[in-house]
């Protein structure tokens, strides 16, 4: 039986008893959720390692950290790097989009290495093989699309992204609209190839039935994708996503009456003023399906600092609902991230997510700060890095123009904290 079967009947599974125990909560609680389809719980039966992690309503903001490698970079150390720096910098979730190299032994090596949740697009091996063994994306076979997904499961992946919601009523809408930047959905982009080349439906739509037979099989959850999200300010909340959205809503509902666990993917670029409004769209169209947002970006000129501008909007999403963000390092449009790039997305996601949780009243967000002021009035260095997201860092800069006294070298001798204990008596709080 799947967690949400299992939920469904009251009964609590290991999973839920870890997860209500990392979110501080009761087991009624997350059962409630799970029941409901607002919390997810990704646990593929064959992730025998996996700490468990829950995603959804009144739950922490998870930051999910994509790794993987491209046809001109394939490096499997390097993505085992990628993979421990995620985790060990606090990413929920990690997402092997590898499209270079041999993409299954890639995959293994990954979901043996993670205690994270592991997700993936299978639509990629299955174009990819599709080229090597047919010579064309356009020459896949509907079975081949399902023995890639078939073989990630197996695998132990958890959470598996499916563009089913482009089909060729929002094809048909995107055509009929017009767009700046079209399709930017890799899954997506190759599907429409697909789809066109061939005239057909697409098959994870038309088919939709036996990916949820797989999916009760394994217990992974879906994530379903949105191959139409906008690529740009200019294409967004246009009516093709909100079709596709329309779509996915009510595939959550038919993936819910199966017994299988399903969040939404969402944009994408978003100017700041429609980001609010595309969370409320999609908890309304879902049902309260958990949000997996991806940045969203507030500005596409941000190239070489991206992370930055998918945090400001990943933190303007969670404050609205949002209940997961899908990192963005500052390699973003420009290149493969490498390691150092993986640490700086998870940072900045994990600053958005803690940003809105504190305004979620998400238990111990709000006291991790006040922690943190009282370290910061005290001039207690020690417990200021051990309470930031990045010690190490914190430590280095500290240290790096020595101060003369306690404060820092900031305002050495004139610093207010010290001012103030010195002539007002104000004396810091205990930390
Ligand atoms: S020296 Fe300035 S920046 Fe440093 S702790 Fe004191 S007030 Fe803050």
């Amino acid at each position: 039986m799947t967690q949400l079967e299992l939920a469904r009947k009251g009964t609590v599974t290991p999973p839920m008893k870890q997860v209500a125990q990392k979110e501080g909560v009761g087991t009624d609680f997350i059962i409630r959720g799970l029941t409901e389809g607002e919390i997810i719980i990704p646990v593929n039966v064959n992730h025998t390692n996996l700490s468990p992690c829950g995603i959804g309503k009144g739950l922490r903001t998870k930051v999910n950290a994509n790794i993987g490698t491209s046809p001109d970079f394939c490096d499997l150390d390097t993505e085992l790097r990628k993979l421990q720096t995620a985790i060990d910098f606090g990413a929920d979730t990690v997402m092997d989009l590898s499209t270079g190299g041999d993409i299954s032994t890639i995959r293994k090596a990954v979901m043996s290495a993670s205690t994270a949740p592991v997700g993936t697009v299978p639509i990629y091996q299955a174009v990819i093989e599709a080229i090597d063994n047919r010579g064309s994306i356009v020459n896949m076979s509907v079975e081949d699309i399902f023995a890639a997904i078939e073989e990630h499961a197996k695998d132990g992946v958890d959470f598996m992204t499916v563009h089913c919601g482009v089909t060729e009523a929002s094809l048909a809408r995107l055509k009929k609209q017009g767009r700046m930047t079209d399709i930017v959905s890799r899954g997506g982009a190759f599907l429409i190839g697909w789809m066109l080349h061939n005239d057909k439906e697409n098959p994870l739509y038309q088919y939709y039935d036996r990916l949820l037979d797989l999916a009760l099989e394994y217990d992974f959850a879906l994530s379903l994708g949105d191959g139409l999200r906008p690529g740009c300010l200019a294409d967004a909340t246009d009516r093709a996503q909100i079709e596709e959205l329309i779509i996915l809503g009510e595939l959550v509902e038919r993936s819910r009456e199966a017994g299988i666990q399903a969040m939404i993917e969402g944009p994408g670029h978003l100017p700041l003023d429609q980001i609010a409004t595309n969370v409320q769209l999609e908890k309304s169209l879902c049902r309260g399906a958990p949000f997996y947002v991806l940045g969203p970006l507030v500005t596409d000129i941000g190239a070489g600092y991206d992370h930055i501008t998918a945090a400001i909007g990943g933190a303007v999403a969670a404050a609205a609902g949002a209940d997961f963000l899908c990192y963005v390092t500052p390699t973003e449009h420009l290149s493969l991230p490498g390691i150092e790039d993986v640490k700086e997305g998870v940072i900045a996601s994990r600053i958005a997510a803690h940003a809105a949780d504190i305004v979620k009243g998400v238990k111990g967000a709000r006291e991790w700060d006040e922690q943190m002021s009282r370290a910061r009035k005290a001039l207690n260095w020690k417990t200021q890095a051990r309470l930031s997201l990045d010690p190490e860092l914190s430590r280095q800069v500290h240290g790096k123009i020595p101060a003369s006294g306690a404060t820092c070298s900031m305002c050495g001798k004139y610093c207010a904290m010290a001012i103030v204990e010195r002539y007002l008596g104000i004396s810091a709080p205990k930390c």
